[in-house]
């Protein structure tokens, strides 16, 4: 789960549309490729980020088969024009199906949506399950406004009722502007967005009015999960601000929602895996990106976790996330290696 991907060749959408910082990709001479956000370098990428076989290889040696994949949340491009943002999300989305359908024993993908626009969202949403992906990955807020807003309802509904998986990703970090010397939107606006928008989806009745939806919360929930005893202290000593549109404790929403096991912490995933439950925790990588678990749930084989648990964690999680089946899969022996739980047993 939780894995990053470019389209090798990105077109000159800034061009194409006449305006704004879409990215593009500058091949280099070396095989690396510069992405540019307008005149302005944002990240050199090396072919990992954009070649299937590549991955596959680099999966291997972590005796990993299947990737879920999604884009890069610098894609996301909620600012531009909707039609604009259609068009390039619709770019996005062919690219990752393409990839599926052509290594469906490899790759497993997440599109991106529009959400600036509640009905061309749901528009390629719809589209989206028709090209074969599984969910979408979406943003910790929307220019700014929360996922509580009333004008996101309808696209998590249209999502329930597609039976569409939902990822939130942290991106449009709060503070960005203030903080950013030492990597700090990284480090700390990231978790911090990802709390807004579990917040957003608990305190909005998103969650409560949705039952059935399937949402998973990017690096093992960001500071949520961490934070549960004073997000809960807060619902109950002042309802008056927080229970205003939902009066259930949010304690009782843990473990119902998915997260991602980007910890890089054993005795923090030890305290997830304690809240949510083996069944709600997804190997998760962030792969190909330093900031990620790039040995791909190393650190998860040393913790001497049960059996059951790890193969959970591995695969049994991300399944239900995704309402797929394990049969679907012919693992290669070094899957089976891991999985050698199961076997037994
Ligand atoms: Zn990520």
């Amino acid at each position: 789960m939780h894995t990053h991907i470019l389209p090798k060749n990105l077109p000159n959408f800034a061009d194409k549309f006449g305006y704004g910082d879409f990215i593009y990709l500058m091949h280099n001479q070396d095989g690396s490729a510069n992405m540019m956000q307008g005149d302005k370098f944002f990240r050199r990428i090396q072919p990992n980020c954009w070649d299937p076989s590549t991955r596959i290889n680099e999966y291997e040696q972590f005796k990993t088969q299947v990737q879920v994949v999604c884009t890069i949340p610098v894609m996301f491009s909620y600012w531009a024009k909707a039609q604009d943002a259609k068009a390039l999300s619709e770019f996005l989305n062919d690219d990752l199906a393409q990839l599926s359908h052509d290594y469906p024993q490899n790759y497993l993908g997440l599109g991106t949506l529009p959400m600036q626009d509640a009905d061309l969202a749901i528009a390629e949403l719809e589209r989206c399950k028709e090209i074969g992906l599984l969910g979408v990955q979406i943003g910790s807020n929307i220019n700014d406004k929360n996922l509580s807003e009333p004008e996101f309802f309808p696209i998590f509904e249209a999502a329930q009722e597609l039976d569409m998986a939902i990822m939130i990703h942290p991106w449009n970090m709060m503070g960005m502007e203030s903080m950013r010397k030492y990597w700090l939107p990284w480090l700390v606006g990231m978790p911090a967005e990802t709390s807004r928008a579990a917040c957003s989806l608990i305190f909005g009745g998103v969650l409560e009015r949705l039952p059935q939806l399937r949402v998973c919360l990017s690096h093992a929930g960001g500071s949520f999960l961490p934070t549960l005893g004073r997000v809960e202290h807060g619902y109950n000593c002042r309802p008056d601000l927080v229970a205003i549109h939902n009066n259930v404790n949010p304690r009782q929403y843990v473990g119902e929602f998915w997260v991602d096991s980007i910890t890089h912490d054993p005795k923090l995933l030890d305290y997830i895996l304690s809240m949510q439950g083996s069944k709600r925790v997804m190997l998760g990588s962030d792969y190909p990106f330093p900031l990620g678990d790039l040995e791909i749930g190393a650190f998860i084989e040393e913790m001497d976790l049960a059996p059951n648990v790890v193969e959970d964690i591995f695969a049994n999680a991300a399944l239900e996330w995704l309402n797929i089946d394990k049969s679907r899969f012919d693992l290669g022996s070094t899957d089976k290696d891991r999985l050698r739980v199961s076997e037994k047993g």
